[in-house]
């Protein structure tokens, strides 16, 4: 049995060496370098955008050209009496943009915003295949 008491008494020294091999192989280990400062750029010059047209202010924007390419594809005209009914057969006479749900602008305006043609005021007695009665 002589191996197996030279293996118990060489364990707690191979213990220690594993240890203190482990422990050097860590400090080789190179630090992190500091991280780099950071800088914050100065903030550009602020350029104020042009306000976006509002219910409060329809004549703000342009006003919708019946022949663009966005007006056009749902069929917009300035006077409801000019649309297609033949393109469009949904249209009812006296639908026009101030009685329609999407209309912005305020009960008697001319002209006034629509979400469906942004940028742009839509005229009130306008209507487009999009239409849809102002609930009241
Ligand atoms: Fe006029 Fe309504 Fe069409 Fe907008 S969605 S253009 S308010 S009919």
């Amino acid at each position: 049995m002589t191996t197996r008491r030279r293996f118990i008494e060489i364990m707690p020294l191979a213990g220690a060496a594993l240890l203190a091999a482990c422990g050097e192989k860590k400090a080789a280990v190179p630090e992190p370098s500091a991280p780099a400062p950071v800088t914050v750029p100065a903030p550009a010059p602020s350029v104020a955008a042009p306000a976006p047209a509002t219910a409060a202010d329809p004549a703000a924007a342009a006003p919708l050209d019946e022949k663009s390419e966005k007006a056009v594809g749902l069929g917009y005209v300035s006077d409801a009496k000019n649309a297609d009914t033949t393109k469009y057969k949904t249209y009812v006479a006296g639908q026009v943009c101030s009685n329609c749900a999407l209309f912005q602008g305020k009960a008697n305006d001319a002209s006034g915003p629509c979400p469906l043609f942004a940028g742009n005021s839509v005229a009130a007695k306008g209507w487009c295949s999009a239409y849809s009665k102002k609930l009241t």
